[in-house]
């Protein structure tokens, strides 16, 4: 939406809107807004995706003792050394992905600078850029700030999870698609792709010739269905970039260290902007993580059984409020349907929902471009169980 401001140059005053075109339309992120409602009025907050307890104790120890250590100054621009061994190693153990840590990971600030780099380095302007809707509210941002084009497909409920049509995914591909980027644990839905999904996504990308961009933040936090990176289907590695990040893995969101693993040349690529961006991601935090991706996966096997059962029991909170709720494969969040409650419109329900019931939850259609995502609201349970009981005690207040 475009917003006029008044700016005074000297003595003169000027009417101008000083936000450049490629952003008008994008103002503050939900996230933001949610967590700021709840702050204002003591709402419990199942709005933003943070969880209200801390990662494992040694990790934090670690990046105090780098801080006090003198890891204080710039670290390499690639990132630290060890951190990008301990990313390699990672992925090698876990999924038979052998990247070399000298010229195949590249550290940066969070996820959201990985996919800001990404998409800034790997497309022209014009080009055009798949995404499965709903999607993070951040890759419509970038793909608008890299003058490219986004192209949609619905993830729609079938079988109690959310899913793509094949046909409408190889639609949406045209001789001016550059990449497709996916989100695999999905946040908002909960959905983990399977192999026969990523089997039509890879068969796309061979046959089309297309870059992959994952995002994996949440590839540690899956319940009942396994984590499969795209890079692994045959033909895949070469062309795809994988992006991850220590803030949902070790409960450290405020840390912002993130990562990417792909072939040489796309990692030159992007950290010849991401260089621009930030140069470089926080020294003592990149100690830590490295730490903690070496030394701390028992404790991460520990956060993923309790967000199991926060999950059921938000879920079965939701439900016996009346509502539907997807029972997510991964992530911390459930997608819920609100027309059983007389809603239709998910916007209104969290109106609602915070003004009866003192919760802030996010409509999920600010993740849609289509109208599919209207009746739906995301709810996050990475919070302590009573947080979520008082919650789900307080939902029954929505029932008219
Ligand atoms: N991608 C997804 C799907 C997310 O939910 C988030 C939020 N953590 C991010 C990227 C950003 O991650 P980071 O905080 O590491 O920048
Ligand atoms: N990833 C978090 C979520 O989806 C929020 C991150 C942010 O505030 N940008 O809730």
């Amino acid at each position: 939406m475009p917003r006029a401001a008044f700016v005074t140059l000297s003595r003169v005053t000027v009417n101008i809107d000083p936000l450049v075109a490629r952003m008008q339309g994008f103002g503050t992120t939900v996230f933001a807004e949610m967590t700021a409602l709840a702050v204002r009025t003591g709402a419990i907050n199942l709005g933003q995706g943070f969880p209200d307890t801390d990662g494992p104790a040694k990790l934090l120890e670690t990046a105090a003792e780098a801080i006090r250590g003198g890891a204080n100054q710039y670290p390499p621009g690639p990132g630290l050394p060890e951190l990008r061994e301990a990313v390699a190693a990672q992925r090698a153990e876990r999924h038979s992905l052998d990247y070399d840590p000298s010229a195949e990971v590249l550290v940066t600030v969070g996820a959201t600078e990985a996919i800001a780099a990404t998409l800034l380095a790997l497309v022209e302007t014009g080009e055009e850029v798949v995404v499965f809707e709903p999607y993070y509210d951040s890759y419509a941002a970038i793909i608008a700030l890299s003058g490219a084009v986004r192209r949609p497909v619905t993830l729609r409920p079938e079988g109690g999870r959310f899913t793509f049509d094949p046909a409408e995914l190889r639609a949406a591909v045209t001789p001016r698609t550059k990449l497709i980027l996916l989100n695999s644990p999905h946040n908002p839905t909960g959905t983990v792709f399977s192999r026969g999904e990523l089997e039509v996504i890879a068969d796309l990308c061979r046959e089309h010739d297309l870059i992959a961009v994952t995002d994996e933040v949440y590839e540690y936090l899956t319940y009942d269905a396994e984590h499969v990176p795209l890079a692994t289907l045959p033909g895949m590695r070469e062309r795809t970039v994988a992006i991850s990040s220590a803030g949902k893995t070790f409960s450290v969101t405020g840390w912002k260290t993130g990562w990417i693993t792909a072939p040489p040349e796309f990692v030159r690529a992007v950290q010849t902007v991401k260089q621009f961006l930030t140069f470089t991601a926080s020294a003592p935090y990149q100690r830590a993580v490295a730490y903690a991706l070496r030394e701390e996966l028992a404790w991460v096997e520990t956060l993923r059984t309790s967000l199991r059962s926060k999950r059921d029991r938000l879920t079965g909170g939701l439900e016996a409020a009346g509502l539907i709720a997807f029972r997510p494969q991964g992530t911390y969040f459930v997608q819920a349907d609100v027309r059983p409650l007389g809603f239709a419109d998910g916007r209104e329900f969290t109106r609602v929902l915070h003004e009866r019931a003192g919760i802030v939850a996010i409509p999920a259609q600010v993740f849609y471009d289509s109208d599919a995502g209207d009746p739906y609201v995301r709810f996050a349970f990475c919070k302590r169980d009573e947080v979520i009981d008082d919650a789900v005690r307080r939902l029954g207040r929505i029932a008219v």
